[in-house]
């Protein structure tokens, strides 16, 4: 079980409580960059919100995902 974590970019320096980053980084899902303030963060990868989804009923993980396999899945789809 992964922690999804919501995150905001931030580039004025000392304005936002962490965690913060300072750079638009790409999306592990669609390999697009991130232009939205905030965004997904998952296992040191970020993803667009409406990225970070299960692979197989496309419901949205908000708080804890499940990795196998190079996609994310929701609890019930994981453990099939
Ligand atoms: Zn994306
Ligand atoms: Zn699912």
């Amino acid at each position: 079980m992964l922690d999804c974590i919501k995150v905001e970019t931030c580039t004025r320096t000392g304005t936002c409580s962490p965690p913060v980053i300072t750079e638009r980084p790409a999306c592990a899902g669609c390999t697009r960059l991130i232009s939205e303030r905030f965004l997904m963060c998952v296992n040191g990868a970020f993803w667009h919100e409406r990225c970070l989804q299960c692979a197989a009923c496309q419901q949205p993980l908000t708080a804890t995902c499940y990795f196998r396999d190079t996609k994310l899945y929701c609890k019930n789809h994981y453990r099939q």
